[in-house]
């Protein structure tokens, strides 16, 4: 994934700098850029995240939880679909949309 350049001006340095961006995932499985000074690594502001449409966002599902905390869900199901049926039968609350994506990937077999 391209990440993006971001010029701002930050007020604790006092000068113009290119923000050093990174992503992040965050625990509801949304990316975003994060945008900080280079130097005195004040934050600035999340940045729109390209959307890269090669990549399914289902590919992109990382469970947040237990033995595989932050693998990605289809990864996991090659390796241990066992435990992911568990995840999907027993958990149930799952956050707001996980379930029915887990859901899809097992139907993919
Ligand atoms: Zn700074």
């Amino acid at each position: 994934m391209e990440i993006p350049i971001y010029k701002t001006y930050c007020g604790k340095c006092k000068k113009e700098v290119e923000a050093f961006v990174r992503e992040r995932i965050f625990e509801n499985n949304t990316h975003h850029l994060e945008a900080r000074c280079p130097s005195c690594h004040k934050f600035f502001k999340y940045l729109p995240h390209p959307v890269d449409p090669a990549v399914d966002p289902l590919d992109n599902l990382i469970l947040y939880f237990g033995k595989y905390k932050g693998q990605r869900v289809v990864d996991i199901a090659k390796k241990d679909r066992e435990y992911l049926t568990w995840v999907y039968e027993s958990a149930t609350s799952l956050k707001e949309g996980v379930r029915d994506k887990i859901d899809e990937i097992l139907a993919r077999g």
